[in-house]
């Protein structure tokens, strides 16, 4: 296979292929478009398709797809061949610049929540070409939006680059303010950590609950869980290095910059950590690795399990979001510079982003709201649903000085006009420590915590973009408009600090008593499940700011509200009715089966010598009799919950009752099931434990 330089990026439609394949006058054209978001003659479309066939076909390609991210939060795709009938009999294959640009999927069955009747079920692919097309298989893949005839976006990616246009345009009005004139655009870039489970795919395939839902849905605490720490970091097992060594080849492949892996807090657990790159193209890169994380799996014996909280008691799976934004020169607006000039701009995005957390925390929490998150967020183990910032104890003496109009103590004695004339440098020890900030700044990117491991990151980046748009977009209207830009410029990042303070946090966010304060003292928001916060999309202010920046119509909003809560509330039906069946076709009769048999032996014993005691089956048959009826019970109970769901007004009234009652009736009837796993016979249980699954794998 060679070495990974060589056959890093084989299977990518990248610059260098472009370069090669492409005559210089096209190659000009498209980069323009990439780069600039020019837009594209078709004579150049075609030859770029043209290009891209015969190297699809040259790696082993014989189909096409548009491959898109509709708002099933997984990839879709539709494979058509580049085969053309000629007249002579054979197929000539045929790729035109037409069927690069757009494609028109059949798309009435993917959620568009009420945008797109059925009777025009055709929605429209669009070409990204900031994206690199791809081979995965036999197929080349041309990365697009997905949008509806109206032109209402159907996909996450469409509202993605408008966030990402949103915020460059804003930033660059504020480069231009401190004297850039060279800058042409600003762009984000994001370094997603992936973190997910690995289980034994002999042991999973007898688990309905991993298989309908990716979640256990019974389980008692195994003896040994994460309490000695002994997995975090420790030595790789030879399964999982496989695994690894042939997730790295396959990603790198791709093009994907796979850079770090570790063993993870919880047992079976692991982490996966990319180089950062662009956000659209970071975006594109972890769905890719989710699906190729599944995929290599398979290939070893393995489950890939993504979900949040595959198991109860024991740590879930989030993915930190690395962002940060750079100019087109390459220079980190997010890091501290050599200059007092530099050091004012740092801290007026600084103050940009903190506002923006601030005035949409609401939205962050949205953003990261699944059924699954709902069970980490706030579970000691992830950042609480509270989202707050942390600075580390320096930035935050600076931001304070400034405050204050003090000198900071860290630099001797000078005066905080302009920012500061030298500020700190903040090494990652002492800003990277804090693990348990929903938002921390480390060093030259802010570390967004709360997402789920299978969440798209793509809605977090379009409210985090979008917001900081806002902020940028105030200060612009107010400095341009300034007489004195230093003393307002002054004067606008005091105010910032003094309204937005109670946002920053730098202390233990697992702490019970923090979210007491932060609720209570602070006014901050706690928005605990995905019904909570669900509704607030639709707010004035956050609908005002999103339609204002072009990021999403009210419709679109409308109608992701809608599709967010149906998500919540088909995933808990699906785990809901996979439970009942569960309990009563295999737990219920394993209970059953156990004390029958328990009965049989104390019989057997009595007629052997009625004084035979016998005391332990009678007691165990006798509880075990208990929990088969509390299990009957539940189900029952948890089947006219669901039931009841159907006469729910709208959905957000469904989900409302979803959370109230049926998530409660599921954690009584777990409850009942793992009691009676502990005092039923290992032979009688009916599918693998936590035990066998989290130290299964060799
Ligand atoms: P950690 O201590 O959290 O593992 P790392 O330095 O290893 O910190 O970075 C974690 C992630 O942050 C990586 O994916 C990395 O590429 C990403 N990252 C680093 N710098 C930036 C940046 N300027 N913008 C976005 N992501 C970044
Ligand atoms: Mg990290």
């Amino acid at each position: 296979m060679g070495t990974v330089s060589e056959y890093f990026g084989s299977l990518v439609f990248d610059d260098r292929v472009m370069k090669a394949n492409l005559s210089a006058k096209v190659y000009k054209s498209l980069k323009k478009t990439i780069d600039e978001g020019a837009k594209l003659d078709i004579g150049v479309a075609n030859a770029v398709a043209a290009a891209m066939k015969d190297w699809a076909i040259a790696n082993g390609a014989t189909h096409y797809t548009h491959w898109f991210q509709p708002l099933t939060g997984i990839t879709a795709e539709k494979h058509d061949s580049f085969i053309t009938p000629s007249p002579d009999g054979g197929v000539i294959m045929e790729f035109s610049g037409k069927e690069l640009i757009k494609g028109e999927p059949d798309a009435s069955s993917f959620p568009s929540g009420g945008l797109r009747a059925t009777f025009e079920a055709r929605g429209y692919t669009a070409w990204d070409p900031t994206s690199y097309a791809f081979i995965k298989g036999k197929t080349l893949c041309i990365p697009t939006a997905f949008c509806s005839y109206g032109g209402e976006a159907l996909d996450k990616k469409t509202p993605l680059l408008r966030s990402m246009e949103a915020l460059s345009k804003q930033a660059v009005r504020i480069l231009r303010l401190f004297g850039n004139d060279s800058v042409k655009c600003v762009r984000t870039s994001v370094g997603p950590e992936q973190e997910y489970f690995l289980v034994d795919k002999k042991m999973y395939d007898q688990r309905r609950d991993l298989i309908f839902t990716g979640r256990t849905l019974f389980g008692a605490k195994p003896p040994k869980g994460q309490e000695m720490d002994d997995h975090y970091f420790g030595v790789i097992k030879p399964r999982v290095e496989a695994y690894m060594k042939e997730l790295n080849d396959e990603l790198w492949k791709l093009g994907i910059l796979a850079k770090t892996e570790h063993n993870e807090v919880a047992p079976a657990q692991h982490e996966l950590a990319p180089i950062y790159t662009t956000t659209n193209i970071a975006t594109d890169h972890n769905q890719l690795t989710m699906e190729i994380m599944q995929k290599v799996a398979a290939k070893h014996g393995l489950v890939c399990l993504l979900h949040e909280k595959p198991f109860a008691g024991v740590n879930g799976s989030g993915k930190h979001n690395n962002w940060s934004l750079a100019t087109d020169a390459g220079v980190n607006l997010l890091s501290p510079g050599e200059t007092p000039y530099e050091n004012a701009q740092f801290l007026l995005f600084l103050c940009a982003v903190i506002k923006a957390v601030d005035d949409y925390q609401d939205l962050l929490r949205i953003s990261v709201a699944t059924a699954g998150n709902d069970h980490r967020l706030g579970a000691n183990e992830a950042p609480p649903a509270v989202v707050s910032i942390f600075l580390g104890d320096e930035l935050n003496a600076v931001i304070e000085a400034i405050e204050k109009d003090e000198p900071y103590s860290g630099t001797e004695k000078t005066k905080m006009k302009l920012g500061v004339d030298v500020l700190p440098k903040f090494n990652r020890d002492t800003t990277d420590r804090n693990r348990t900030s929903p938002f921390a700044f480390t060093g030259n990117k802010f570390e967004f915590r709360m997402l789920g491991s299978s969440n798209s990151i793509a809605c977090a980046n379009i409210m985090l973009n979008s917001a900081v748009a806002e902020s940028l977009r105030i200060y612009a209207d107010r400095l341009e408009q300034a007489e004195d830009f230093e003393t307002a410029l002054h004067e606008m990042i005091r105010k910032t600090i003094k309204d937005h303070k109670h946002i920053i946090f730098n202390g233990n966010g697992y702490d019970d008593s923090w979210i007491k304060e932060a609720t209570e003292q602070r006014g901050l928001l706690n928005y605990r499940t995905t019904p909570d916060c669900m509704p607030h999309l639709l707010d004035e202010k956050n609908v005002t700011m999103l339609t204002s920046l072009k990021v999403f119509s009210e419709t679109e909003l409308k109608s992701r509200y809608e599709i967010m809560l149906e998500n919540y509330c088909k995933t808990v039906r699906i785990e809901a009715d996979t439970m009942v069946d569960m309990a009563r076709t295999e737990i219920a009769p394993a209970v059953e089966a156990y004390a029958m048999e328990l009965a049989k032996t104390a019989a057997a014993k009595k007629a052997l010598d009625e004084s035979i005691p016998c005391a332990y089956e009678t007691t165990l048959v006798k509880k075990l009799s208990a929990l088969a009826d509390s299990i009957f019970d539940g189900t029952i109970e948890l089947e006219q919950a669901v039931a009841a769901l159907d006469s729910a007004g709208n959905i957000g009234e469904e989900a409302d009752a979803i959370r109230d009652v049926v998530l409660v009736r599921m954690s009584e009837l777990r409850a009942a099931c793992d009691e009676a796993e502990v005092i039923t016979a290992k032979k009688y249980w009916p599918f693998p434990t936590y035990g066998d699954l989290l130290f299964g794998v060799k």
